[in-house]
């Protein structure tokens, strides 16, 4: 039993763990936490909140938290705790030391989307501005980096379009490779309200997610595909629509590219996109198929809500580009109740994507080869700015195996647990003479680290976080930093340890209200925000400047962001990834509400709830086939290697689908995962694996 004891004050702040960036106050007694309370202002979660953020936030205080930085000449050698000064100069000298002996472009950073907009800014400027170049990315690599494209093409800016308020008006609900009742639990709750109000609900998912069927909730329609068909099943939807003339035309002549339309209705309309054609493809019924489109076309108001079950994949980018002409198509854009919504995982990977954490974009995502673009920021900095772009995260691994790409610095991303081809990602990582690790623990990655710098927990920091809609919240110091710094500082210090000595002036923020005002200086989409406002308004949803001084919670309301809407060709191509005799099943892999991510945070709090293991779903068919019964130990092999976990038989998958969680190290999802990745963006296609499962007597 904890006596919590009456709280003598509180410091609204905002969850660390999804998307949803729910509002709380955090009640302390003296300089205790003693509980974190929804906040009933906040507008993204307006008094609710899941378990995690409301009981999993023990991880800040946790054992295995480093407090002291640790450096190492060698991965073989044991870690010396020292100094933060001497840890920061031993830093320093090995990245210069690399940068002197292999070039400019032989080093890079990964920002973290756990981290602060203040704090992914600072570390993208260190990269374009003290290491000289672009080689800068984030964890939008592996989930959301084909949103940014595909949104990007159609709409003309990487946003979500509408505020989660908007749900409220919204009559036909299309939920697509998500599943929000674990993923985004708050945001599910309002889905769940609206649609016991009669809302209609079309899921598109290889397995029975929660909102298929439970107590209060039936979906109209389940298409249950296989995966790694999101194109085709799409572009049938648009097939029926515009043979049926189910369009909403008069939206398409005033907001689109009519001459691009017809190029694609022409496309859509051709037999071998109908529902019937493509049936065997996808493992979708040809008259369910038909049913949901004339249901979303006809049943009013739209809406479309998506998450890494479209984008994780070969064709991630394409089918992004088809959700966005399904919803141009059907007029639903720009208005409450509709619009094309990706339900971001991690709590700020939208704030680190407008903060310039890519390779070929400055912050509010303008092209590096963009003259006037650099011109800004040249100025704001006083250095030159590289007009090439940059190397993605996977380049950046094939670089080091290759032996020309050196030094990393790893802010807040364990990517040797969370990227795919585990063997591939230390590879790279082993070949590196400096891998700087900034964290809250000694993650996978700092195995093969030789610095380690102690990260400081949401709690223990200022800043902003940037939600799924766009929402721009602030994060409070709750307490002071267990490590001595928060880690914009820390970042601060490593650029000064590197600027010591050129001649150049050393940065010196005192507050990340200084780095917003950077920020908003810099990036007209944030022009108007301040923590003055911030405070002030609550939170407020960029674009935020004089066109709107209180933010946009609905996009493309007048017209697209790049003028008129631009409908592509969006062509299937079957993945690589094939079943077959050796690996008949296809794996795909996804969430449970207790867990958050690798579970860096969720395992490492006191609730049992926060220790569920990994399950393998298998279909009582494959596993009857195979000897599996509910609770038995399976091997799980792929082409890229196996894995050991226990199965749950359960017609919640297909035949021929299996399904797993990612939550826990020993799991090792990735070793299971190939190196298959979306054509425009490389992020990997963790959704497809074809396995094989067979008995085992466990790890
Ligand atoms: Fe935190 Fe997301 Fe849960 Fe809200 S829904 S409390 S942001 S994990």
């Amino acid at each position: 039993v904890i006596e919590l004891g009456t709280p003598e004050r509180s410091v609204v702040t905002t969850c660390a763990y999804c998307g949803v960036g729910c509002s709380f106050k955090a009640e302390l007694q003296g300089d205790q936490l003693v509980r974190m309370v929804p906040w009933k202002d906040g507008k993204a979660n307006r008094g609710h909140s899941c378990v995690k953020g409301r009981f999993a936030y023990g991880y800040a205080a946790h054992r295995d938290r480093i407090l002291s930085p640790m450096i190492r000449d060698r991965i073989e050698d044991p870690w010396r705790e020292v100094s933060w000064d001497e840890a920061l100069r031993f830093a320093a000298d090995r990245m210069r030391g690399v940068q002197q002996t292999y070039g400019a472009k032989s080093v890079g950073v990964i920002t973290s989307s756990r981290c602060t907009n203040e704090e992914a800014y600072l570390v993208q400027k260190l990269t374009r501005a003290v290491f000289g170049n672009n080689n800068t990315d984030t964890c939008a690599r592996v989930c959301h980096s084909p949103t940014g494209y595909g949104l990007g093409q159609t709409f003309g800016t990487s946003a979500g379009t509408q505020d989660f308020d908007s749900v409220a008006h919204t009559d036909v609900v299309l939920v697509i490779g998500a599943n929000p009742t674990d993923g985004h639990p708050v945001f599910a709750s309002r889905l769940k309200k609206r649609l016991r109000q009669g809302a209609q609900l079309i899921v598109i998912d290889p397995r029975r997610i929660d909102l298929v069927k439970s107590p209060h909730v039936r979906a109209a329609h389940h298409l249950a595909l296989t995966p790694g068909t999101n194109v085709a099943v799409v572009t049938a939807l648009a097939h029926v629509i515009v043979t049926e003339g189910l369009m909403d035309e008069a939206f398409i002549r005033e907001r689109c590219d009519w001459d691009e339309f017809q190029h694609y209705a022409e496309f859509v309309s051709e037999a071998r996109h109908s529902p019937e054609a493509v049936a065997l493809l996808t493992g979708v019924n040809a008259q369910e198929l038909r049913a949901a489109a004339r249901l979303f076309a006809t049943g009013g108001n739209g809406a479309i809500y998506y998450g890494l079950g479209v984008t994780e994949h070969s064709q991630g980018s394409t089918t992004v580009m088809a959700i966005a002409n399904l919803a141009m198509l059907t007029g639903n854009v720009g208005r409450p109740g509709v619009g094309v919504n990706p339900l971001r995982g991690q709590n700020n990977v939208q704030g680190s994507c407008d903060m310039g954490s890519f390779p070929h974009e400055l912050p509010g995502y303008r092209h590096v080869k963009g003259p006037e673009v650099r011109d800004i920021f040249q100025q704001a900095w006083g250095v030159e700015i590289d007009p090439e772009p940059g190397l993605r995260i996977p380049n950046m691994l094939d670089a080091a195996v290759a032996g020309s790409f050196k030094g990393l610095y790893c802010q807040g991303e364990d990517i040797l647990q969370s990227d795919p081809d585990t063997k591939h990602v230390a590879a790279g990582l082993a070949a590196m003479d400096c891998v700087i690790v900034h964290d809250l623990f000694l993650n996978e990655t700092a195995h093969y680290a030789h610095v380690f710098l102690p990260g400081s927990s949401f709690l223990e920091k200022n800043g902003t976080f940037t939600n799924a809609e766009r929402r721009i919240n602030r994060v409070r110091k709750v307490m002071a930093p267990r490590n001595g710094h928060e880690d914009w500082e820390v970042t601060q210090l490593l650029a000064n340890a590197l600027l010591e000595g050129t001649g150049r002036p050393l940065w010196s923020y005192t507050h990340p209200e200084q780095i917003m005002a950077e920020i908003a200086a810099t990036t007209p989409s944030f022009a108007g925000v301040s923590y003055d406002l911030l405070d002030r308004l609550g939170s407020v949803q960029w674009p935020c400047n004089d066109d709107h001084p209180e933010g946009t919670p609905l996009m493309h309301v007048d017209g697209f962001m790049r003028g008129k809407g631009r409908f592509i060709v969006t062509e299937y191509v079957a993945t690589h990834e094939r079943s077959g005799p050796r690996f008949p099943l296809l794996l795909t892999t996804g969430r449970i509400l207790s867990q958050y991510n690798v579970g860096a945070q969720t395992r490492r709090t006191h609730n049992v709830l926060w220790h569920e293991e990994d399950l393998l779903e298998i279909h009582p068919h494959d596993a009857d086939n195979r000897g599996v019964k509910n609770g038995d130990w399976v091997r799980l092999a792929s082409r890229a290697g196996e894995t050991t976990l226990r199965a749950t038989v359960t017609d919640r998958v297909s035949p021929g689908v299996v399904y797993t969680t990612f939550h826990h190290p020993d799991t090792q999802a990735n070793v299971i995962t190939t190196d298959h990745s979306d054509w425009a963006t490389n992020c990997p296609e963790y959704k497809v694996t074809a396995v094989q499962v067979s008995p085992s007597n466990g790890p």
